[in-house]
């Protein structure tokens, strides 16, 4: 691939939007409504769109190396504030997917230089789960795991914030975690008990 292919590429695009629908980018033009965020890997096998079969304009997306969702991370809170709050999306994915290379590397003993803050996030997942994953002998189930509580805690992560707190109570917004398998191309439902979830950390992470 070369850079000129992206550009005859859209032109195509343009050609087979306008096709189907004359109005398509003034439609486009006029605003979004989505109806989810989604917060998934920048790993460039996973793209959202596609494996959801969405159009533009109907996921809000966040994007970064292995979907977290750190408290203190600006740009991941302003789009989850942006999505809840202002577009007010009812349900928001954190989408993990197998063979994660940022779930791998934080089960590594290396020095990963500005990434060792971002990854350590993955590894206190680990500990947390330590009893659970080490009991786990095929090292590769173990990674898939690692990846499935990831998303767990990152859901667990979304649940604290005010935004999702305050929208669950005002419309009944849902967190969802979700595992892209990467060598079939399904899309699994982790299925997280998201009130049980709420209810457990209420006691400690309540802003209202
Ligand atoms: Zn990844």
């Amino acid at each position: 691939m070369n850079i000129e292919t992206v550009f005859r590429n859209n032109e195509q695009w343009i050609r087979e939007k306008l096709e189907a629908d004359p109005a398509y980018f003034e439609h486009l033009a006029q605003g979004q409504t989505p109806e989810l965020l989604y917060i998934g890997c920048s790993d460039s096998r996973v793209t959202a769109e596609d494996i959801m079969g969405l159009q533009p304009g109907e996921a809000f997306v966040h994007r970064n190396i292995a979907n977290l969702v750190n408290n203190v991370d600006l740009s991941v809170m302003s789009v989850l504030n942006y999505a809840v709050r202002h577009l007010k999306v009812n349900h928001v994915v954190v989408c993990g997917h197998y063979n994660c290379g940022g779930v791998k590397a934080a089960m590594q003993p290396a020095d990963m230089g500005i990434l060792n803050p971002w990854l350590r996030s993955i590894r206190d997942v680990y500990r947390l789960h330590k009893d659970e994953l080490n009991a786990i002998t095929d090292e590769g189930k173990r990674y898939d795991r690692l990846v499935e509580l990831n998303v767990q805690e990152q859901c667990v992560n979304l649940i604290k914030t005010a935004a999702v707190q305050e929208a669950y109570k005002e419309r009944g917004l849902r967190v969802h975690g979700w595992v892209f398998d990467i060598r079939t191309g399904k899309l699994i439902d982790l299925k997280i008990d998201f009130d049980k979830i709420l209810k457990d950390i209420m006691e400690i992470y309540s802003l209202y």
